[in-house]
């Protein structure tokens, strides 16, 4: 269920919780109990720690903090022969 912004005129800003088929355009302030209209805002997409806000989080992340590697990963140990790719094209690119 998404988080709405609404305003009160007394208090401020807070949110709530609506379905988006029965999002009100006024909501009650839960503080005073007055009328607060509903205000226009960013989607909240970062705040629930969702599993596609965690890889753009970690995909931002790694473009100013890259993971040092120090081994191969566990299981994924290449033995001499074995080729580093299995795409035929890459036996054509130019070798140092
Ligand atoms: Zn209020």
């Amino acid at each position: 269920m998404p988080v709405y912004e609404f305003r009160c005129p007394v208090c401020g800003p807070f949110d709530a919780l609506h379905t988006m088929a029965a999002v009100p355009d006024a909501d009650l302030c839960p503080a005073c109990g007055a009328a607060s209209c509903r205000s226009i805002t960013a989607p909240a997409l970062g705040r629930d720690g969702s599993a596609p806000m965690r890889l753009l989080d970690a995909a931002a992340r790694s473009a100013s903090e890259p993971a040092v590697v120090s081994e191969t990963a566990p299981g994924r140990r290449r033995t001499a022969g074995t080729p580093v790719s299995t795409n035929p094209l890459h036996r054509r690119l130019p070798r140092p």
